[in-house]
């Protein structure tokens, strides 16, 4: 459906777990995180349903994400379901990689159509300083494990002051297996991000340094991403930017998020949210036709645009599926 700005309404992005195996510096302030607690987070059964009133909507794709969607215990009988529902269409996943080798098989019985995985450096060290685990090894075999199995991988890098030395490698690292890799522009979640905020004409820079970049039309996959080829010495690697504070690219936007605890959330930055969870367990006599009105209105009332950096997003990213 339509939301009251004329934008097609498709993408749901669902948020298993607010739970994370990693604590990367950037990811909301995970310092005084106090997880949800077992009841309040939709049972498998309730993100089912939901599904199927959004796809009545017109919802026709869906991103499986948290917190770390692999860390929820049996994901897999959600993520075998989800293309069952009628009118889903594409399934992916977004997960930072650490699990993802013991998912391979499950991902290809569930017919995923993608995954991205999140990787913001190829050294050791630093993936430890940066998500405070020392789990680097398990990512790359998991990308390989993935990629070896015919399922589309995209990397994801968040970039800031951190890791743009290491444009380049990620760039080789992406031309070897022959896959896209998008760079997101950090985003106000913390009180920290002025201090790491890197905005993308640098990164442009950067890789303008390693070849010549040339904007493609194909757009590959639903998000906001710009796509460029980067041609260098090596071959050519597509490039994806999704600035949100460099280009502000919310009048494409075609997504709204179901939270962990059963939020309806029609924008990422907005505090706006319609609690789903509390109409299937609450008393109403016809809960679908509930759903169906409380959704259709939240996505109807979908907010123009973000603000940020003035205003940062009032939620956590882990609780929002980022
Ligand atoms: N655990 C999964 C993962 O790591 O991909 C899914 C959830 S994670 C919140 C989704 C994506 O959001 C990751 O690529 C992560 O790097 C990105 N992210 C988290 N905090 C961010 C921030 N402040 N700015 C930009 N991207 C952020």
């Amino acid at each position: 459906m339509k939301d009251r700005f004329g934008r097609s309404i498709e993408y749901v992005r669902v948020s298993v777990t607010d739970r994370c195996n990693l604590r990367c510096f950037y990811c909301s302030s995970y310092r005084n995180f106090v997880p949800l607690n077992h009841t309040s987070i939709l049972t498998y059964e309730e993100i089912l349903k939901i599904l199927e009133v959004l796809s009545e909507l017109g919802i026709k794709k869906v991103r499986i994400t948290g917190g770390e969607p692999f860390v929820r215990e049996s994901v897999s009988e959600l993520l075998l379901k989800v293309k069952g529902i009628p009118g889903i269409e594409r399934l992916t996943v977004t997960t930072n990689g650490t699990l993802l080798k013991n998912y391979v098989d499950i991902l290809k019985k569930s017919r995923v159509d993608g995954i991205n995985v999140s990787l913001d450096t190829l050294k050791a060290e630093r993936f430890s300083t940066i998500t405070g685990m020392p789990k680097l090894q398990d990512v790359i075999e998991g990308i390989k494990a993935a990629h070896a199995a015919h399922i589309p991988v995209k990397i994801n890098t968040v970039y800031y002051t951190y890791n743009l030395d290491e444009v380049e490698d990620l760039v080789n690292f992406a031309l070897e297996l022959g896959i896209p890799l998008r760079f997101i522009e950090l985003m106000p979640f913390d009180e920290k991000w002025k201090e790491h905020y890197v905005e993308e004409a640098v990164l442009f820079n950067e890789l303008s340094r390693i070849g010549k970049l040339t904007p493609l039309e194909t757009r590959y996959g639903d998000g906001p991403s710009r796509y460029y080829l980067l041609k260098t010495k090596g071959g050519n690697v597509q490039i994806g930017f999704i600035s949100a504070i460099s280009h502000n690219f919310c009048q494409n936007c075609s997504r709204i998020r179901l939270s962990a605890d059963g939020n309806l959330i029609p924008c990422m930055a907005s505090s706006s949210r319609y609690s789903l969870r509390d109409i299937l367990r609450g008393s109403e006599v016809d809960k679908f036709q509930k759903l169906r009105e409380v959704a259709k209105n939240a996505i109807f009332e979908k907010p123009l645009k973000h603000r940020m950096p003035e205003a940062p997003p009032p939620n956590e990213m882990r609780k929002l599926g980022g």
